[in-house]
């Protein structure tokens, strides 16, 4: 059965990708992809566990290029529950796994957010987010306080409005958040080679990004939540339940799959069991060998 994924690192050029773990979750497909069940796992069966649940990564992407190191989206956090018959979410490794590549939170120049789910926001601050929202905790500090944090303007809009689910811990999240926050658009250059690329659906100001480098002619995109298991690479119309814009999500997802058929294109799915990097042939998903 395919597990949570470990660490892999890819270069385009001289620009190295590196997936960081931060932990794994467990979740339930009828609670999560309804369009899946009773059959549609029949034909991806290594995924599921006894209680045909399928695994999911937790982590982030370091980006290192030109000097720069950039860290896309931020785990869980120092979290472990259970949500009774949905999922279950340990996180607490990223610290560790940054530490692996030498760096320490200092390093990090860049946070940028595909979007704000509580499986990608963890370590915005030294208090982790919480399923249900104690009362009574204190942030003293961003997690990576050197570093810019970017999100899109929609994205951060919906959030800090009224939004129809279930949102990020405003107190973890979202009031480290206020007043350091900046901005991303549409094809922005964030660093060298580094655009972020628009891909809502999933959440209102979603975002993905594309990875190239001048000496190499192959591109990566990070896809931030358009897809959270390559089973969606032979099964785009599995929705998930979470996404704010089913329709316009599944949309986003078949614009980026023709993308992702273009040759020359690395995919990297956070949430992907086994091996977060490879490609999608005549859409069917190739993992990319390890090492
Ligand atoms: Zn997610």
């Amino acid at each position: 059965m395919i597990q949570p994924a470990s660490r892999a690192q890819i270069s385009i050029g001289a620009t190295t990708v590196t997936y960081l773990p931060d932990g794994h979750g467990w979740i339930n497909p009828a609670v999560f992809f309804p369009a899946s069940v009773p059959d549609g796992w029949a034909r991806h069966a290594e995924y599921l566990d006894e209680r045909g649940w399928f695994p999911v990564s937790v982590g982030a992407f370091l980006i290192r290029t030109a000097g720069r190191s950039l860290l896309v989206d931020l785990g869980l956090g120092e979290v472990d529950y259970v949500l009774e018959g949905a999922a279950e979410f340990r996180g607490g490794a990223l610290p560790a796994s940054l530490a692996v590549e030498g760096l320490s939170s200092a390093d990090v120049d860049t946070v940028v957010f595909t979007h704000l789910h509580h499986d990608h926001v963890g370590w915005t601050s030294d208090v982790a987010p919480a399923p249900a929202f104690p009362d009574g905790r204190r942030v003293s500090g961003l997690t990576f306080g050197s570093a810019r944090h970017l999100v899109s303007e929609p994205e951060w809009r919906y959030w800090t409005g009224e939004p129809g689910f279930p949102g990020p811990d405003p107190v973890a999240v979202l009031e480290p958040l206020a007043g350091r926050v900046e901005f991303a658009e549409d094809r922005q250059e964030i660093a060298p080679g580094v655009r972020v690329l628009a891909t809502s659906g999933h959440t209102p100001g979603h975002l993905s990004l594309l990875v190239t480098d001048p000496e190499d002619d192959r591109r990566l995109i990070i896809l931030g939540d358009v897809m959270h298991s390559q089973v969606q690479v032979a099964e785009s119309h599995w929705t998930c339940r979470f996404d704010v814009d089913p329709d316009h999500g599944l949309a986003t997802r078949e614009r980026l799959l023709k993308e992702l058929e273009t040759p020359g294109t690395i995919l990297a799915g956070g949430h992907f069991a086994g091996q977060v990097f490879g490609e999608v042939r005549q859409r069917a998903w190739k993992a990319r060998d390890r090492g």
